[in-house]
This record gives structure tokens, sequence and C-alpha cells, in this order.
């Protein structure tokens, strides 16, 4: 008998039917003579329904009373996915992120998972009962109700699994698995069977928002595999796990776009030390998070700074640089430009391939695609383009590498 662990999105369980089509879904597994666990989310636009309220009573919610509301949500949808599955005959029981021995560390709204204690969950599943467990929630040192940041039912899953030592971790949800590229960019991007951890935290920082990233993380640090797959149809998903030899050979896994990206150049810095910690702590301060940050060798006694950022940023941006390039004296300029955005190819098989970054660059030029800035890690080549060209850069990169063809 195997232990599954299935987490369902908000997506997956946002109507009455769906939530009925969930419990189906758990019923079968479990009647395929598996043990089951389900992590759920809140019902698609509950989350952020129950934001709305709080910030339209008070600019400033307190972030305690944030997470005793948000964790309603969640707590709605296991009731109702416990009622429906106990309406098929199923023995189950619905448990809270406390009650899971989920405990937590860190501020209220974002918290951190301190510690697990899956000594409930086992009990009840040697009584041989499923289990559905409240996702995005644990409990304080104090005993307060604490969530995991937005998207965090993923990392209750990864954790139960963790914990638990499940034989196998699902994140159900409305997409197939993890593609080459956006399918809605790129027609013929395709399913890919497996991605390292490593290539998956790349995507989803460049902008495929598949999973919350944290819970990636938790995964490859506890070494949780897991395969993310469609709720609503029975296909093979993506497996993501820790790279081995073989997933070398395919030198870029996947393209992704970042849109809605500005770019600011800071020119006439004068060439002393300290100068980029002050002005990368001003950003910093005022709490904005750079993306790409590229700076030249000073010439003629003055160096430059560009960096990106999301658009929505460049007001807040432009307000903390202020101060600061005015006591750099009066050579210190700033230009901006909004209507940027980002590509970025990922792949651990480029720490081993040569040509990977002249291959995507020559590609985007025989299509004329301007590139902008350029950044690389070891298994990311990033570019900006126009905005209004980005979805041609996707597929011209896409097509460069061959990723519509399986790896031979
Ligand atoms: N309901 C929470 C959110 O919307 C957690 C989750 O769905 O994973 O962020
Ligand atoms: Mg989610």
């Amino acid at each position: 008998m195997a232990l599954i662990v299935q987490k369902y999105g908000g997506t997956s369980v946002g109507t009455l039917d769906r939530i009925r089509n969930v419990a189906a879904r758990l019923k079968r597994t479990r009647d395929a003579g598996n043990q089951v666990v389900a992590v759920v989310s809140a019902m698609s636009g509950v989350t952020d329904g129950l934001i709305k309220m709080a910030r339209d009573l008070t600019a400033n919610p307190s972030e305690r009373e944030l997470d005793v509301l948000l964790a309603t949500g969640e707590q709605q949808s296991i009731a109702l996915v416990t009622m429906a599955l106990q309406h098929m005959g199923v023995d189950a029981v619905s448990i809270t992120g406390g009650q899971a021995g989920i405990f937590t560390t860190g501020s209220h709204t974002r918290g951190r998972i301190l510690n697990m204690d899956p000594s409930l969950m086992r009990q009840f599943l040697e009584e041989g009962k499923m289990l559905v467990v409240a996702g995005f929630q644990g409990i304080s040192p104090k005993g307060m109700i604490h969530t995991l940041g937005r998207g965090g039912s993923d990392l209750t899953a990864i954790a139960v699994a963790a914990a638990l030592k499940a034989d196998v971790c699902q994140i159900l949800t409305d997409v197939d698995g993890v593609y080459t590229c956006d399918p809605r960019i790129v027609p013929n991007a395709r399913k890919l069977p497996e991605i390292s951890y490593d290539e998956m935290l790349e995507m989803a920082s460049s902008g495929s928002k598949v999973m919350q990233s944290r819970s990636v993380e938790f995964a490859k640090k506890f070494g949780v595999v897991f395969e993310v797959r469609s709720s609503l149809n029975d296909n093979p998903g993506t497996l993501v796990l820790e790279e081995h030899p073989n997933m070398e050979n395919v030198v870029i896994r996947g393209v992704s776009i970042e849109r809605s990206q500005a770019r600011v150049t800071i020119t006439g810095i004068p060439d002393e030390p300290g100068m980029s910690g002050r002005i990368l702590g001003a950003l910093g301060e005022a709490e904005i998070n750079l993306d790409m940050i590229i700076s030249n060798i000073a010439h003629d006694g003055f160096a430059r700074h560009s960096f990106t950022m999301p658009s929505s940023d460049l007001g807040k941006a432009q307000a903390a640089l202020k101060p600061v390039i005015a006591a750099l004296g009066s050579d210190a300029k700033v230009e901006t430009e909004g209507g940027v955005a980002k590509l970025s190819a990922v792949g651990i098989g480029m720490r081993s391939h040569c040509g990977v970054a002249a291959t995507m660059f020559k590609a985007l030029g025989a299509a004329g695609i301007n590139i902008g800035m350029i950044s690389t890690s070891e298994i990311k080549i990033a570019v900006t383009v126009d905005e209004t060209r980005i979805e041609d850069a996707a597929r011209v990169v896409h097509n460069a590498f061959g990723l519509d063809k399986p790896p031979a």
C-alpha cells in the first residue's frame, strides 16, 4: 500500500462540482489500494476576496488578524471536500495546519516551517481514515494561526509528504504539467516529462509561475520528488526531482518570459568605493526587488549601473533614488525605460555545452529583435527585449533550441 499526498489548488476546488470531482478522484486513488492524504487550497478567489475585505476596512490591517482571516479560506475547503467524500462513503476527516503538526516561525503572513509533528496524521491514517489537510497554514510557537505566504498550499503539500515519508506527492492543478514554454505563446511547446529542482526554481523566478518557489526549495532540501499534473484528466504530468546525469544532455529545458518590466540606468556615478552600496541600499530600503543588475567598468572616472524591476515599482524607485542621486554630484543622472520584457532560457545542460548564448543571440538577431540587457547564471541566460516583441522572441528562441521536439 502506497501513501499518496495529493494537493489540489484553488481552481480545482473552485465550485461545488469541482469539489465533487476532487472527492471522486481522491476516492479512486484510495480504491486503488492507497493511503491518501489530500492538501487543499481555498476555493479560487476566496483568499483575494478576504484580503480585499480587510483592505476595504483599513489601509493597514494587522498581520496577525490577516492570518486569522485568511486561514478560514482553506478551512472552508477542507470541510467541504471532507463532506463530499463522506457523502461518497469514504471515511475521511479534515484537519487544520496546526492539527497536522505544522510548526512555523517568522512574521505573520510570511510563515516559514520550523518543524513538523505528524503524530495526529499518523494516528488517523492508522485508523484507516483519509486525511484532508488545510494548506497554507501552520501554528506559531505561541500557538497562533500563521499563514505561509501566497501560494503556500504547495509548501504544505511538500512538507506533509516529507513528514509522512510519502511514496508519491502530486501537485494537481489547472495545467497539465511544466511546459518548455507557455503553450498560449508558443503553440508547439511540449510538456516536460521531468525537470530538476534548480531548473524549476529558475523558471519560476523568471516568470513561469507554476508553483510557489519556496515549496520547490523545500522539496530540494528534503529530497521530496513530486509531480505536477492536471486535476481534470489522468495524463502523466512533470516529475520534479534532483538532477541526474542524463539530464545534462538537454542544453535548454525551457524558456520563460516576464512582462511589465522597467529598466533604470544611472550614469555619472563617481568611481569610488561604496557607491553601489548606497544606490542599491536606497532601493532595498524602499523594498524594491531588483532583478538584473549590470555595471560597467568606469570610464573617465564615472561608472554606470543598470537594473530591471517590475514596472509597477518604477515610481517608488524614482522617489527612492532622488536624494541619493542628488548627493552623488551634478554628473549623476537617472534614465528610465518602461515597456521592457525579459526572456530567460534555462537548463542545467548549459554548464557542459558551449555556444549556448551565441545560439540564442543569433536567433534573436536574425529575427530583428534587439537585445537590451544580458545577464547569466550557471543555468540561465536572460535578455531584455522590447515588450512588443517578447512573444516573437519566445518562439524564436524555443525554435532555435529545438524545444518542440523531444530530446534524442
Ligand atoms: N489560498 C492561498 C492563496 O491564494 C494559498 C494557496 O492557494 O496556495 O495564496
Ligand atoms: Mg496555487
